[in-house]
């Protein structure tokens, strides 16, 4: 992990959806103040100074980003320490002045986006009080995204619930940079009650391949190869690793230095590299 890094930081464990498989929930913990957001903030840039990676990115995610009131001001502050800044939402929140207003403070975009079928997407869980986004809202969301220069990343965890589905017009439409699908996967005690969703590899497999065959932009990630190649830090500063299954914590970079906590992070150098490198130039 020399030339280039990532760091997903969740910064709050707030989310206006409720999937039924979701893993991105760190329960009990409220959303850190803006001077302890920006503590872990400097405490990352340091860890990529002292072992000069040079493309360094921290990735805003959650619950659900776009919840953290202070989320421009982080953004911003991230920026101007010369360190790349992207953000993974549920789109709901998005707009195309929002996004206007982070143009050139961004460079990627990634949204989760399941279905395109609305009762598909109310049994998942991707609404807020029934509302759902329709293409038509994504094609606007799209269409800011690209013209403010920023890389469009699409996210779509498959699982029983949209398993039947075709995608495929939704990424001809939006046209984004990459397009990742994401076999569902249980993590312990953060979603175990998501067990009747799972899809086998070969289900996921056939979904791949199906998408795949019109699009050499779609990256397959079947369970089990986030374990040890996604770097987190929580809200409150934990540093966390999804290590066979479960989330493990290493530390808290509020009060360690991330360089001291990484010593105990079992990343799996491989794995990560081939999640991230081809990445510099999303
Ligand atoms: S949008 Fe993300 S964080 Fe929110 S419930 Fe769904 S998976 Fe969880």
């Amino acid at each position: 992990m020399n030339a280039y890094s990532v760091v997903n930081y969740h910064i709050t464990n707030h989310c206006n959806y409720q999937c039924a498989y979701c893993f991105g929930k760190f329960d009990g913990q409220e959303n850190p103040s803006l001077d302890k957001a920006k503590m872990i903030i400097d405490n990352t840039a340091s860890y990529f100074k002292i072992n000069r990676i040079q493309h360094g990115r921290i990735n805003f995610a959650g619950g659900e980003p776009m919840l953290y009131p202070k989320l421009d001001e982080l953004i911003r502050y991230t920026y101007s320490l010369g360190i790349s800044v992207s953000i993974v939402t549920n789109g709901s929140l998005l707009t195309p002045e929002r996004i206007r207003s982070w143009n050139g403070l961004v460079s990627c975009i990634g949204i989760s986006i399941d279905s395109l079928c609305e009762n598909t997407n109310i049994q998942i869980g991707r609404c807020c009080r029934g509302s759902v986004k329709t293409m038509e809202d994504w094609l606007a969301i799209a269409t800011a995204i690209h013209e403010c220069g920023i890389a469009l990343k699409i996210n779509t965890v498959v699982s029983k619930l949209n398993i039947q589905e075709n995608l495929l017009p939704l990424y001809h439409a939006i046209a984004p940079n990459k397009i990742k699908l994401l076999q569902m996967h249980l993590i312990k005690g953060i979603n175990d009650w998501a067990k009747p969703y799972k899809i086998t590899k070969q289900e996921f497999d056939d979904f791949c391949e199906r998408h795949s065959s019109a699009f050499s932009i779609i990256v397959a990630e079947p369970c089990g190869s986030m374990e040890n190649s996604y770097l987190m830090i929580n809200p409150v500063g934990n540093v966390q690793l999804n290590n066979n299954g479960i989330y493990e914590c290493y530390g808290n970079c509020c009060d360690t230095p991330l360089c001291e906590i990484m010593k105990s992070v079992p990343i799996d150098a491989d794995k990560f590299n081939s999640r991230y490198v081809r990445e510099v130039k999303p």
